[in-house]
């Protein structure tokens, strides 16, 4: 059997810092796992524009589906801002999100202790939190027509139209109820049932598909209730699945509850491929940092933890994400911190790739 593939797409600013120390990491699994990958790398976003004058080529977008996973860094910089539109950094990554149709986008918010006074939560309501946020991101309000802005009378009205098929509903669900069978088999749904009618066929469409999943406890809740509910107890959740706007916005709030930006990995999957992977698309959340790019600073975790959910969602390989995620915690328990991570005095930071080193350091030691 021929190995996993994986294309592997820097991109910008620090995109590319990040990434050489996840190539560390999958280098490691292939030497002392046992686990080789079949490693691709091309160019995005800015970098692509540099090249080829857009910011993916046809050729890239055509092995990013071939490939059994995506893994990217980040795109994007000050430098591209006066682009046009159509060949922005940022078109790159949306082309690869909606060609490879990509409609369930994981976002996971995962307290390490080491870290759970980063929080502006009280220790005790973050330490050890672990949900996950499913989102749709292909369909609702960011896509529905009719939009736009139209004169009505003496004045404007601005439009967006929130629109949901009961397939796509079907297949985020699905999405959602797969993963709670992975983890603690608890689902909880948000929308707005008791304002708005695509919440109504939400909620019908999701109680539908749970009974194909019997033993996931499947509630639902208010979207706004549920913003609360976040904040106030959080680890009273363990999967969430919500719509693309709600999903937007709940995922950035729980996200923020474990502190820095540069910890947050983020998954988007689509539908199952004839391996029976599904198309997959790993990054950070953060972007391509222009402010520390180029310096050593940037934080490699996110990076390194989305490699962790390729590891878990497309190579069905928990175990072996596991590992990573505990080698990665043993670092930050050892007290390893990249810059953005410093909030106590006198712990001088580590660099990029010193925090890369450590963490392959402690993947050694799990052997
Ligand atoms: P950003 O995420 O790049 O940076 C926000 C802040 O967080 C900065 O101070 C940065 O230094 C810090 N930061 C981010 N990642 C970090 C890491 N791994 N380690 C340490 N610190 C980190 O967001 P921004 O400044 O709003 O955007 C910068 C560029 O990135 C823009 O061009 C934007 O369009 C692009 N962007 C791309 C993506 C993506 O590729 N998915 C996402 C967001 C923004």
């Amino acid at each position: 059997m021929s190995n996993p593939s994986l294309l592997i797409l820097p991109g910008d600013g620090i995109g590319p810092e990040v990434m050489a120390e996840v190539r560390k990491v999958i280098d490691w699994y292939g030497a002392k796992r046992d686990l080789a990958f079949d490693v691709s790398e091309d160019l995005v976003g800015g970098a692509a524009y540099d090249a080829h004058g857009t910011p993916l080529h046809d050729d890239t977008m055509a092995k990013a589906q071939e490939v059994d996973a995506v893994l990217l860094g980040a795109v994007g910089g000050p430098k591209y801002d006066v682009l046009d539109f159509s060949v922005k950094p940022e078109r790159g990554l949306l082309r690869l999100r909606k060609e490879m149709d990509l409609y369930a986008n994981l976002r996971p918010a995962q307290c390490f202790d080491a870290l759970a006074d980063f929080s502006s939560l009280k220790k005790d309501v973050v330490a050890g939190l672990d949900i996950m946020i499913v989102r749709e991101l292909t369909s609702g309000i960011y896509f529905g027509e009719p939009r736009g802005i139209i004169e009505e009378g003496n004045e404007r009205v601005g439009i967006n139209t929130q629109r949901y098929t009961e397939s796509e509903i079907d297949r985020v669900a699905r999405s959602a109820f797969e993963l709670a069978m992975k983890r603690d088999k608890k689902l909880c749904s948000m929308e707005k049932a008791n304002v708005m009618e695509s919440g109504v066929l939400w909620r019908e469409v999701v109680t539908e598909v749970g009974k194909d999943y019997p033993e996931v406890e499947l509630s639902h809740m208010y979207a706004d209730a549920g913003a609360m509910q976040l904040c106030r107890w959080p680890k009273q959740f363990d999967v969430i699945v919500t719509d693309n706007l709600f999903g937007d916005l709940l995922s950035d709030a729980a996200a923020m509850l474990t502190g820095s930006l540069g910890m947050l990995p983020s998954a988007s999957l689509g539908a199952p491929m004839a391996n029976g992977r599904p198309k997959a698309l790993y990054e950070p959340v953060h972007g391509s940092a222009p402010d520390i790019a180029g310096q050593g600073k940037a934080n490699p975790i996110a990076c390194i933890l989305s490699f962790a959910m390729a590891l878990r969602y497309s190579f069905d390989l928990g175990d072996e994400a596991t590992r990573l995620e505990q080698a990665v915690e043993k670092v930050l328990a050892d007290g390893a911190r990249t810059a953005d991570l410093l909030g106590e005095e006198g712990v001088d930071p580590v660099s990029t790739s010193q925090m890369g080193d450590a963490i392959v350091a402690a993947l050694d030691a799990s052997l």
